[in-house]
């Protein structure tokens, strides 16, 4: 075999081995998209709701029924899906910015949130506009041994704790994301001991990764980006929050104006993508999964660490895989680079950027901006060597990516086939 066929035939035994994970997989997609499929019928959904309109918004009736599936898709009493979002860090931040006053506290209890919310939270009053400068209290408490660290939870919060922040994927850390089961197992703890105490849970990267949302366990309110999961890869902007209706309201209130809420904000010609991306987003979602179990795979054969490893179980998008040296590393955030659809020209290299410690490096040729429902990597060039790559609106782009990655690791004698 020449070197090509080799790495073929190690891709192809890979797929060989996933066989029974990819069905599984695909049984949760079809439970998944049954959901969203029941919501579209349910609601009617009709060519004329895709058209959007301009100005104040008002009676944009295709944007109040996609409301109004993704309310009935995650199991809550309401939702915001709106492109005036424009992050997932700003649907998260309209979340504790509109609930939490003056002396009440959040509290994080999955460790210290995803860096983009470090300036939201503020380190001190001086941070202008953050929830430190008004006045409200945060605390973290990490878990332990990659558990909730119940007894330390139930210890902590106090008639002050407003809300209790939950992150379901694990972000760019070393910890593991949570399931829907542990996250449902802390919540009832939680609220048999202080009932009053609002759940609030990022949701991203987690949509359709099982067959249950956080709502359903008990979480009141959640929210997440329309560039990751729910957007299916088609919406090119937007947010959601979704929830209990008078959480949900406030939020509306915050994002709009008092009095306004969801009745104003014109959806313009983003409601077809939007609607589709969601039809698409269970099965993009199981085959960016697919092609995470596949990157796990091939890397634990050559040796690598993989987190999760293909054994586990998953609750969110991202797989890591540590390398052994710096220049392993940077290859294989090349390749993916190089193997992108859009900007393989560009050569990613390790650069500073404010907020980290080490130079980072990133991979993303992606047809929507920072999109990371679409293949795309990155990571702090540290030891141990730690890629984070997520993403692959269909397994063939995976598998793409992976043979020219292990054809130039294999070049350049970092790996042997
Ligand atoms: C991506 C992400 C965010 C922030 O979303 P942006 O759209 O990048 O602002 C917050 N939390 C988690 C867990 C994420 O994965």
């Amino acid at each position: 075999m020449n070197k090509e066929e080799k790495i073929i035939s190690i891709i192809n035994e890979a797929e060989e081995v996933l066989a029974s994970h990819f069905k599984e997989n695909k049984d949760l997609a079809y439970k998944n998209f049954k959901k969203v499929m029941q919501a579209f019928n349910t609601h009617s959904v009709m060519e004329s709701d895709f058209n959007g309109t301009t100005g104040y918004g008002y009676d944009d009736t295709g944007r109040d029924k996609l409301e109004d599936i993704y309310r009935d898709v995650f199991k809550a009493e309401d939702a915001l899906v709106r492109t005036q979002i424009i992050s997932g860090t700003h649907a998260i931040s309209l979340v504790l910015l509109s609930i939490l006053r003056e002396g009440d506290e959040l509290l994080y209890i999955t460790g210290q949130p995803y860096d983009t919310l470090e300036k939201v939270i503020g380190n001190s009053i001086d941070d202008v506009g953050s929830l430190m400068e008004l006045g409200v209290k945060f605390n973290t408490i990490d878990l332990k041994e990659d558990q909730f660290d119940t007894e330390k939870i139930l210890e902590s919060i106090s008639d002050q704790t407003k809300i209790v922040g939950i992150q379901r994927s694990r972000g760019y850390s070393a910890r593991k994301s949570m399931s829907i089961e542990e996250i449902k197992t802390i919540i009832k703890t939680i609220k048999e001991k202080h009932p009053n105490v609002i759940v609030f849970v990022d949701n991203c990267y987690g949509e359709f990764v099982e067959s249950k949302e956080p709502l359903e366990v008990g979480a009141d309110i959640i929210a997440g980006s329309l560039i990751k999961n729910p957007g299916g890869g088609l919406a090119k902007m937007g947010g959601y929050v979704a929830g209990r209706q008078d959480l949900v309201e406030r939020v509306s209130y915050r994002l709009t104006v008092p009095g306004v809420g969801k009745e104003m904000g014109a959806s313009l010609n983003a409601l077809t993508d939007m609607y589709q991306g969601f039809f698409m987003a269970p099965h993009a979602v199981i085959e960016s999964v697919n092609g995470a179990l596949l990157m796990a795979y091939v890397f634990e054969q050559l040796n690598m660490t993989a987190s999760p490893s293909y054994k586990d179980k998953r609750t969110d998008l991202i797989q890591s895989v540590s390398f052994n040296t710096e220049e392993e590393m940077i290859t294989f955030t090349q390749m993916i680079q190089k193997a992108s659809p859009v900007n393989s020209r560009f050569l990613p290299i390790p650069d500073q950027i404010p907020g980290y410690q080490n130079p980072v490096i990133m991979a993303a040729g992606t047809f929507v901006q920072g999109a990371s429902l679409e293949l795309s990597a990155d990571g702090p060039i540290r030891s141990p060597y730690t890629v984070y790559a997520q993403g692959g609106l269909h397994i063939e782009h995976v598998k793409y990516a992976l043979e020219m990655v292990l054809s130039e690791m294999h070049e350049k004698g970092m790996i042997q086939l």
